[in-house]
């Protein structure tokens, strides 16, 4: 720990202990909006892969795979990332050649991270894989696991891999409820990896990044680039701040975002967004995201449920709206997203399509205009309308989910930048150079001190939104002559 404690002061950081919150990281010197806090490579990491889909199990590329011949679980891109890995895989794989077919099935990626830390703390036991101050088994034993605040049937569930990974390691001297235990940790402890544009492709263990706490209003975010996490400071913090990332979606009510963090992490948070819980503001912003739209198509009212239970009444013009009336729209709409789910499994598009745009419909008539769910939808209409190459219409979602994505986001937030490169993208297809170069401006000043601007993917927006300019500066000067 001391060894992690002089590494980070290196970096200007340093970790407290606080009684009521446990570890906590904070900055020693001033960051700026965009600077790296902290990056690391993960202790462990997996692929999200299934039996469709598979990715490279060092860098996480899906294109051009081979798949280890001696385990056949495994695959790697080229001999680069095979090599790269081998130390470890070497011993995985001759656990997992042991197993018959139907057992190797089971090695769902869950199940490998916990082997892959069983065999990387022997390694480094050993000494076959050097550890560091920021990579060492010690740092993973600090993470907290929460487990005597789990239920009784997730306690069964990790209770049994836990048993799947002894039958995979089979070390006489194993201790199987501490493997149940460090499954309870990584499920509070482990980041979801994303690519640049924040898809899921993994999981990994980074326990100097664990030791981060969460806010609902964060300082710092979190992106990947490859499989190493980095932190980037997305405001100006000064000396003695602490760092703090979101670990959840941000965009919600604080009843919504309070269950995701209880469910998940195990803790009640106390953010300044939190603590607001019950007071005007924070019921107003709850019915906005969540809650219903007015009567009066022109009103952008919120509404409130009467005490008598009868209706929903728009705060703005007084205008009510029957329970009935709700509960109909609400109950339609929850029939048809059960019944879209169970149809667009089978990727008809153009089925997917009409049925989204329905919800939308119904969406648009129940709910308040700045609805997370209707945003929601009209992200899913976006998706479809770009496999379906229908730039135009995909384009006009993407500007009606703007917004949305203001509002429920800070400035800079990897979403938002997102969005507006999505619409930028759009309109420069389309020719819309002007508006293309607006949105690209914007995405590019929020994804700079979101993703750093070093990145392959920042650099080819930066490409495009120079071209965009280079293009409206010609047609510029062709209209002058
Ligand atoms: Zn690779
Ligand atoms: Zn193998
Ligand atoms: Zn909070
Ligand atoms: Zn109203």
């Amino acid at each position: 720990m001391d060894g992690m404690q002089s590494a980070l002061q290196d970096r200007g950081l340093t970790v407290t202990n606080l009684p009521e919150k446990g570890r906590c990281l904070f900055t020693n010197k001033d960051f700026s909006p965009g600077e790296v806090i902290i990056s690391q490579e993960p202790y462990v990491c997996v692929p999200n892969n299934s039996s469709s889909n598979s990715r490279c199990d060092g860098c996480f590329a899906s294109s051009n795979l081979k798949k280890c011949s001696a385990c056949q679980v495994v695959w790697y891109c080229g001999s680069g990332c095979q090599k790269l890995e081998w130390k470890l895989h070497r011993v995985e794989c001759q656990a997992l050649s042991r197993l018959d077919k139907e057992k190797r099935k089971s090695v769902t990626p869950s199940i490998r991270l916990m082997v892959k830390l069983y065999l990387r703390r022997k390694l480094q036991s050993e000494m076959v894989i050097p550890t560091t101050a920021t990579d060492n088994y010690s740092l993973v034993e600090a993470l907290v696991s929460h487990i005597s605040d789990i239920h009784e049937k997730q306690l069964v569930l990790y209770a049994q891999m836990a048993n799947l990974v002894n039958s995979i390691l089979q070390w006489p001297e194993i201790n199987i409820k501490e493997i149940a235990e460090n499954f309870s940790k990584l499920a509070c402890n482990a980041h979801t990896i994303c690519d640049s544009e924040l898809r899921p492709l993994g999981t990994g263990l980074y326990p100097v990044i664990s030791i981060i706490n969460h806010s609902c209003l964060p300082n710092a975010v979190l992106v990947f680039e490859g499989r190493v996490a980095v932190v980037r400071a997305v405001q100006h913090m000064p000396k003695g701040a602490e760092v703090l990332i979101s670990y959840i979606e941000t965009a919600g009510s604080t009843m919504t975002r309070k269950k995701a963090l209880t469910e998940q992490y195990l803790f009640t948070c106390t953010c300044p967004r939190c603590i607001k819980v019950g007071q005007y503001d924070d019921i107003r912003e709850g019915a906005i995201l969540e809650g219903y739209r007015c009567k009066d198509d022109g009103c952008s009212g919120f509404l409130l449920r009467e005490s008598d239970g009868k209706g929903f009444t728009c705060q703005q013009c007084g205008l009510v709206r029957s329970k009935e009336e709700i509960k109909t729209l609400a109950s339609e709409i929850t029939a048809l997203s059960s019944k879209t789910l169970a149809s667009t499994s089978c990727n008809n598009h153009q089925e997917a399509l009409s049925m989204y745009k329905m919800i939308e419909k119904l969406q648009r008539k129940l709910c308040h205009s700045f609805s997370i769910s209707l945003m929601q939808t009209r992200e899913k209409l976006i998706k479809i309308l770009m496999e379906l190459e229908d730039w135009r219409e995909a384009l006009a979602y993407c500007r009606l989910t703007i917004p949305v994505y203001q509002r429920v986001y800070p400035q800079f937030h990897p979403l938002l930048g997102l969005q507006f490169y999505t619409c930028g993208k759009l309109e420069w297809f389309l020719g819309d150079t002007e508006n293309a170069i607006k949105s690209l401006t914007k995405a590019a000043d929020i994804l700079r001190i979101t993703h750093g601007t070093n990145s392959p993917f920042m650099k080819e927006l930066i490409i495009k939104l120079e071209e965009a300019r280079a293009e409206a500066s010609y047609k510029l000067s062709t209209k002058n002559e």
